[in-house]
């Protein structure tokens, strides 16, 4: 069964397309379930502007618009409301209280930054340093057992230096050992595939592998035709096959209500 729980909307401003466009998209992909995760907001103590995510005020009508959709395509596909967001310790009570509020079916996890981001600021996925390495793991692994996430999104945004592969393979096979206790999903990233980033990352990958994690495909759709895109996703379970990796279910992933 298609289904994919990583779509974008145009309200972080940096996607394109109306989000009906997004549910038709999925409709004729022959998906049975779309999960909304747009870019959450987040509530900074400072001035500190953050560039990918939608404001705080845009929150309500997202969750109406969704909401409205869900109910409109109920015969046809099977829509769920949540958020894409980062685990950030400072602020995460209130960004906690505003997806309770609205009603959120459930969080993905993807922690492009560390620490609070307005307090380190700076994209550490190229080369980050052993240190970035071990907190990121640490900081997303302390964020997965609040028990408010459903999957991690691109696991392996964090990167290694040249020189440090071993390094990487020994930390993120005891990440992925992690993850896989906790019961939580990594995600298999399209977008990051499609554009050729520095994930999926294969040493990641064969981690995961040796593992056994369950693994989920997430489009990562920032427009509707991403969704259309089959050349890609038949490329991605291939990528996956070739790690001995079969993409789970939807019904064998732990939706948690946040
Ligand atoms: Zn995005
Ligand atoms: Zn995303």
């Amino acid at each position: 069964m298609r289904y994919n729980l990583h779509t974008h909307t145009f309200r972080c401003r940096h996607a394109q397309g109306s989000d009906r466009e997004y549910v038709e998209a999925a409709i004729k992909a022959g998906m049975k379930v779309l999960g909304f995760t747009d870019h959450c907001p987040q509530f900074f103590p400072t001035d500190y502007y953050s560039t990918f995510r939608m404001f705080p005020e845009d929150a309500a009508d997202y969750a109406e618009s969704v909401r409205a959709l869900a109910k409109e395509y109920r015969d046809d596909i099977q829509i769920l409301l949540g958020f894409e967001t980062e685990y950030y310790p400072e602020i995460f009570g209130e960004l906690l209280r505003l997806v309770r509020q609205l009603g959120c079916d459930y969080l993905i996890m993807g922690q492009h930054f560390i620490e609070n981001e307005y307090d380190r600021p700076s994209f550490y996925g190229s080369s980050p340093s052993r240190d970035d390495i071990d907190r990121y793991i640490m900081q997303t692994l302390e964020g997965l057992r609040t028990d408010a996430f459903s999957y991690i999104a691109h696991p392996d945004i964090i990167s290694y230096s040249p020189g440090d592969r071993d390094f990487y393979r020994m930390r993120m096979e005891y990440f992925c050992t992690a993850l896989k206790e906790m019961d939580i999903p990594v995600e298999y990233n399209l977008l990051g595939m499609r554009n050729r980033k520095w994930y999926p990352n294969p040493v990641f990958w064969e981690a995961a592998a040796a593992v056994g994690c369950p693994t989920v495909i997430g489009y990562d759709a920032h427009s509707p035709e991403a969704l259309r895109n089959e050349e890609l996703y038949a490329q991605g379970v291939r990528e996956l096959e070739g790690y001995g990796i079969t993409p789970v279910d939807f019904s064998q992933i732990t939706i948690r209500k946040p």
